[in-house]
């Protein structure tokens, strides 16, 4: 079987400091820190016992994990592992990038965004650019705010064109997209439409939970970052009894990662398919 697995540790913290986001410069405790490293590696060790199944990972911290030694180390150490198809993390792009040069870049990929109130655009762009020199599978990706087109436009025009760039709406906004804001950022990214509201998701079957799941720091599996009930614990020796098909207990998905799981309808496939774009 191949899994799809979204891991979400302890850290809650990050180095930059978004006007949009709860983890703005958020100091955390050694002890923390330390709880959240041991966890890693323990989630990293259990993924090189499961050599009977397929692994597609991706690492969606809240706050910035690249710069912590432990994630780079277990995104190198997984990248290696020959039932580990692939393995990714979000990123703001701010941490060195010589330990990349250890990972296998067949399987690595970095979902990065860029944080115009934190870096400059040129100097973000000659990263990625750098990057893509050596062969790292990579895409970038900003929030999209009404009013700050200027912002996206320096970033793409700055990219190289095998670069794929995404868009996600502001959730909440201080005011709707225009009819030109929202054609000119689907010229960037076409799937930027789909990030303007919530699908609807109540009843319908969801693979979530059968092929694909998310795991905390202790182990714990839900269905996805939207549905808090713990389906299972992937350090029980029954970890696989809790998967099976479900249908969305939610009245709506309301993030393309979870959305991109919906069956049944065009919108998830155009959905799926900007998943897979950002997978390469
Ligand atoms: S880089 Fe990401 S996690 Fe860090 S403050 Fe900005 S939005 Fe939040
Ligand atoms: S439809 Fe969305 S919210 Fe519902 S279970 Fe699937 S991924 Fe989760």
């Amino acid at each position: 079987m191949t899994y799809s697995l979204l891991y979400r540790g302890f850290l809650s913290s990050c180095n930059y400091s978004c006007g949009y986001c709860p983890f703005a410069k958020r100091i955390e405790s050694r002890a923390r820190l330390h709880r959240d490293r041991q966890s890693v590696e323990r989630f990293a060790n259990w993924i090189a016992e499961q050599t009977s199944d397929q692994w597609k990972i991706l690492f969606t911290p809240w706050g910035e994990a690249l710069t912590r030694s432990w994630y780079r180390t277990a995104l190198t150490r997984l990248s290696h592992l020959p039932q580990v198809q692939r393995v990714s993390a979000q990123t703001n792009l701010s941490c060195g990038v010589r330990w990349i040069n250890d990972c296998n870049l067949e399987r690595l990929s970095l979902w990065t965004t860029f944080h115009p109130s934190e870096v400059s655009a040129v100097a973000f762009a000659a990263k990625v650019i750098e990057l893509r020199g050596q062969g790292v599978q990579l895409s970038v990706g900003m929030v999209a705010i009404p009013g700050a087109l200027s912002d996206v436009d320096a970033m793409r025009d700055r990219l190289p064109p095998d670069v794929n760039m995404w868009l996600n709406a502001q959730q909440p906004r201080r005011r709707p997209f225009t009819e030109d804001e929202v054609a000119r950022f689907s010229r960037i990214d076409p799937y930027f439409p789909l990030t303007l509201r919530p699908e609807r998701s109540l009843g319908r079957p969801c693979p979530t939970g059968e092929v694909s799941f998310t795991v905390d720091g202790d182990g714990d599996m839900r269905r996805c970052h939207f549905v808090d009930s713990v389906i299972g614990n992937i350090y029980t020796p029954n970890w696989r009894a809790s998967l099976m098909p479900r249908v969305c207990p939610n009245a709506s998905c309301k993030c393309f990662l979870g959305t991109s799981q919906l069956l049944s309808t065009n919108s998830a496939s155009a959905l799926s398919n900007r998943l897979a774009l950002l997978e390469h």
